[in-house]
């Protein structure tokens, strides 16, 4: 950040009093900008066994598969967020989210958020977001085309809690990804 979206001023890094870490402050207004983690909802949609991926879109990662997912938006729930970007990525809808998999990931100041979901219809569509929408078998998924980690998490997670049809709700740290 560089300057005060308050009054347009520039502002400066330092520790407010009583705080102690270092914060964008606002030396005309005063203004303290604290930055907080975003968090991205996402659903596990499933229709008789078979899951639903959708392929990017867009960046980052595009070309690769994602569950539906992304960043909660002011004023909503986060199951209304997890439901509205299932319908915006894949124009599909789902019914009784079930919360799932959550998981911390600091080193980027995001939470992930799944819910089990049962997909509503066979009416989905590729989304503006998509370039691909489709049901996938637990054989077929592409395992090494996936987006992002925690979309590889929750899948395995859910293929292996399945065989006991239980599925307990589960949040992990996940540390950075050192890509090759
Ligand atoms: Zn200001």
């Amino acid at each position: 950040m560089k300057f005060c979206s308050q009054c347009g001023k520039p502002v400066d890094q330092r520790i407010p009093e009583g705080d102690n870490r270092l914060r964008y402050v606002c030396g005309h207004c005063d203004t303290i900008h604290y930055q907080n983690p975003n968090i991205v909802a996402g659903c596990l949609p499933v229709w008789q066994g078979k899951v639903l991926l959708c392929r990017r879109a867009i960046e980052p990662r595009l070309g690769y598969w994602t569950l539906p997912a992304g960043f909660m938006e002011n004023g909503e729930t986060l199951q209304q967020a997890a439901c509205r970007e299932t319908d915006e990525e894949a124009c599909a809808r789902v019914s009784n989210l079930e919360l799932y998999t959550l998981f911390d990931l600091p080193h980027i100041s995001q939470v992930h958020v799944f819910f089990r979901a049962e997909l509503a219809d066979l009416d989905f569509a590729v989304g503006p977001e998509s370039l691909e929408v489709q049901l996938f078998d637990e054989s077929a998924i592409p395992w090494s085309e996936l987006a992002f980690p925690t979309v590889g998490h929750t899948l395995k997670y859910f293929f292996a809690d399945r065989v006991q049809q239980h599925f307990p709700v589960r949040n992990e740290y996940l540390p950075p990804l050192r890509r090759s």
